[in-house]
């Protein structure tokens, strides 16, 4: 079957770019060519910002009451349960992800989908109390209006989810920018939500490059809050873009997470959770935790064992049902993380596993880089320091608590950090000392509806999931009611 031609969904219609171009999307396991994607236009941003600045202000969406938004949100949610074995192969298809992981993901979804209906019903303003008598004062709370989303290809489907959610619930608008690697989830979510009844100029969505498309709503005068996960770099951008009417910004940035296990820890559970926290998705996640800090007298055994679970996995194509780690999400992405694993070898640091790309017939086609364990590495080398977004670990030994605080703050980003230890006052004293948006003790990179996650420092501004999640999604109101008059 030839590929399809994706179009742009802008105001409940699939149109073409304004530009007429398209480019690519390619399988990543195997380099296949799985669509082309319209390329979306400064224009194109133009008239997906009118069309949800219409549907805000005007449309049928503008009088949906709270109970209309929960019971859109539950439908959507129903549709992506009906669906979901296609979304999660379309995932695994376009960028790699194992299908066992891409299946989680989407009934982690549906399940988040129906916690934001919940809240759609109960966001609730307050009565103030003025000092003088006469007056009677309240907040009411309104949605912000139009909201851009500018997402990453690590998560596609995830991370469209994650945008739309709070918007139908709070009674926003949406543009949402795909990123270039993988576009195919957000458009056939963006087919589910028009089944589901989201009314026209609600959820648009526009494909294209960062420097175009996303550039172009970074900078529009009609969108009123970005929200924006991605690299810290073009973060940066984001906010100098969004100055020009003050937009309100909530940003998911890098990471270089801390895993520290103290030698009183359970041994064998953080040995496991330490793979998964720094491989799930082959490093490609924002929170993974790549400086893996041990307690020295027990550092070369829990590398070694780290190493060899490591070695174990089962890599190859997504789609196979054995497959622990799929290919990276494309060359660019392979020959990043490549020129980080030269440098730190260069540097002086050791490969017990993995170290460099796989070749072979089951790898030359696609972008496969094996999970790679360091020993001998220090806190200065760039693969310890920069986010590497791939499947490298660093082991780094320490000798006190004092320490190991110490060390795992010295970085610009803060995003997760995990504990590892069987004393009750030190996983206090830890997530407290921690400077990170999440800590999880004795467990890592856990994600709940009800859970706020985001960043501190570099790593980003704002929270994802939990009731503040959709609260960020509105503005308050004062209402002043002289009750003399
Ligand atoms: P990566 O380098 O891995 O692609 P980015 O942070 O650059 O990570 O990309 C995340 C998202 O940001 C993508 O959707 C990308 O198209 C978009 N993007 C990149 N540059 C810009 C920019 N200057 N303005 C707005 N969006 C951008």
């Amino acid at each position: 079957m030839a590929p399809r031609i994706e179009k742009l969904l802008i105001d409940g219609q699939w149109t073409e770019a304004s530009g007429g171009e398209t480019f690519e999307t390619i399988n990543p396991a195997d380099g296949s060519l799985l669509a082309h994607i319209a390329r979306a236009t400064a224009q194109d941003v133009d008239r997906a910002v009118a069309a949800a600045r219409a549907a805000f202000e005007q449309g049928p969406w503008s009088r949906f009451s709270p109970a209309d938004r929960q019971a859109l949100l539950m439908r959507l949610a129903d549709l992506l349960e009906r669906d979901a074995e296609h979304f999660a192969r379309l995932d695994t298809l376009e960028m790699g992800s194992p299908i066992r992981h891409t299946r989680g993901s989407v009934a982690m979804l549906v399940d988040l989908l129906r916690y934001f209906a919940g809240i759609a019903r109960s966001i609730e303003g307050t009565t103030n109390a003025p000092s003088d008598p006469g007056l009677f004062a309240c907040t009411v709370k309104e949605p912000v209006g139009v909201c851009g989303a500018i997402i990453p290809w690590n998560g596609p489907l995830w991370a469209s989810v994650l945008k739309l959610g709070p918007v139908l619930a709070s009674g926003c608008t949406l543009v949402l920018k795909p990123a270039e690697d993988a576009s195919l989830a957000p458009l056939r979510l963006a087919e589910l939500a028009l089944e589901a009844g989201v009314p026209d100029g609600v959820f648009n969505v526009v494909t294209g490059f960062g420097t175009e498309a996303g550039a172009a709503l970074a900078t529009h005068p009609g969108v009123d809050k970005i929200a924006f996960t991605g690299s810290v770099e073009t973060g940066q951008q984001i906010i100098r873009a969004s100055a020009g009417n003050l937009k309100r910004l909530s940003l998911e940035l890098g990471g270089k997470s801390p895993n520290i296990v103290f030698a009183d820890a359970n041994l064998e559970a953080a040995a496991q959770a330490a793979v998964g926290a720094a491989f799930a998705n082959s490093g490609q996640v924002c929170s993974a935790g790549t400086r893996l800090f041990v307690e020295r007298p027990v550092h070369r055994a829990f590398a070694a064992e780290v190493a060899r679970i490591a070695a174990d996995l089962k890599i190859g194509d997504g789609l196979d049902p054995q497959t622990d780690l799929g290919p990276l999400v494309s060359a660019r992405q392979l020959s990043r993380v490549s020129t980080h694993m030269e440098d730190a070898l260069a540097e002086g640091a050791q490969a017990l596993s993995g170290g460099a790309r796989l070749s072979g017939a089951d790898y030359d086609q696609g972008f496969f880089f094996p999970p790679t364990v360091l020993v001998d590495a220090h806190d200065e080398m760039r693969a310890v320091r920069e986010e590497i977004f791939g499947p490298i670990l660093a082991t780094l030994p320490f000798d006190s608590e004092h320490e190991v605080i110490a060390r795992a703050n010295a970085t610009q980003f803060g995003l997760g950090a995990g504990v590892w230890t069987s004393s009750v006052g030190r996983a206090h004293r830890l997530s407290r000392a921690l400077k990170a948006g999440s800590v999880w003790v004795n467990c890592y990179n856990r994600i709940d509806p009800a859970v706020p996650s985001g960043g501190v420092k570099a790593s980003g501004q704002g929270r994802e999931y939990g009731r503040q999640h959709v609260e960020e999604h509105f503005q308050l109101k004062s209402v002043w009611i002289d009750t003399a008059v």
